[in-house]
């Protein structure tokens, strides 16, 4: 277990670790925690979950209920591989008012037992990477029993069934998931699920493949802007930042802005006026903390330069 720690998509999140590393059902090329030892797609008991559900509950009363916006179970592997998930979170639920999330990599939603124990959570965000089964197959390098076309067949059923809140997140790979197609591709499927925000994430950590390197600039605003055709403005970047503080001056304020999503240079220019600010002095400031110009479409945006943190 670990936190409450900060984070933009769950607010102050503890999270609880149900799988021992590295058990997945995927091994991704940019997984932070490593290469999968255990590439597995049967669920099985890792822990008592009586033991899980009394650790998150004496951490809850050390921390305080209102102190903490979700309990997630976001563990150094697949939370789904656990089959005491469900009898977990309704554990934790009985005997704590806190709400509950699970960060999953989508590949075992075909299993309805699955869906069932995720039902039970107050927000799920699953992982879609990938439209093309050659592409699935190079990031997510999934457990040869499991088929992009099942895959994403269990999250669109599981999409439809649940009421809680869904979110989407996709891993954007340099030259494996970047390409437009792909980008068009994985944007529709991920609309179709319908998410209440569909984030973009870039490795920002140690990745287990040396060679993978973030998409560059120009690729992630022009994935920023494919998604939001489909999705307007429930797509978010998540270039990692998260927990980084604002900053109370006005290019501050600016500087989140591109936090989250890219900035047309003629509205940094009117907002900056808007702020009474000189518009050239705050772009050179930004540039000075780490933004950078890309290009789409004949527009100029300033986006955040994703850095890997050591
Ligand atoms: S699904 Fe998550 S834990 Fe599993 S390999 Fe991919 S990034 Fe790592």
């Amino acid at each position: 277990m670990f936190g409450p720690v900060p984070s933009r998509r769950l607010g102050r999140s503890l999270g609880v670790n149900n799988i021992p590393p590295k058990h997945c059902s995927y091994s991704c090329i940019y997984c932070q925690v490593g290469r999968t030892s255990r590439l597995m797609v049967e669920r099985k008991k890792f822990f008592d979950p009586k033991a899980i559900v009394e650790a998150v509950l004496q951490r809850i009363g050390e921390v305080g209920e209102m102190n903490i916006d979700y309990v997630t179970f976001v563990p150094d592997g697949e939370p789904t591989l656990d089959s005491k998930l469900g009898e977990e979170i309704r554990g934790i639920k009985r005997n704590a008012d806190v709400k509950i999330a699970v960060l999953t990599n989508s590949s075992l939603l075909w299993r309805q037992d699955v869906r069932r124990d995720l039902m039970e959570a107050d927000l799920v965000s699953l992982k879609i990477d990938a439209s093309n089964p050659k592409v699935y197959r190079r990031i997510n390098r999934p457990h040869p029993s499991l088929s992009l076309k099942t895959v994403l067949r269990g999250a669109a059923c599981f999409s439809e069934e649940y009421s809680g809140i869904l979110i989407t997140e996709t891993m954007l790979v340099s030259g494996i998931n970047d390409v437009s197609g792909e980008l068009r591709g994985i944007a529709s499927i991920v609309a179709s699920m319908n998410p209440g925000k569909a984030y973009i994430a870039v490795p920002t950590r140690p990745p287990a493949e040396e060679w993978v390197k973030p998409p560059s600039s120009d690729k992630i605003v022009e994935a920023y802007e494919v998604f939001r055709e489909v999705l307007g403005g429930r797509v978010e970047l998540l270039l990692g930042y998260e927990g980084s503080g604002f900053h109370a001056s006005g290019v501050g304020e600016i500087e989140a802005i591109i936090n989250v999503h890219p900035l047309r240079i003629d509205y940094l220019e009117q907002l900056a006026l808007d702020k009474g600010l000189d518009p050239g002095r705050v772009l050179e400031e930004l540039l000075g903390r780490g933004a950078r110009i890309a290009e789409y479409r004949g527009y100029k945006f300033l986006v955040k330069r994703p850095r890997l943190n050591a």
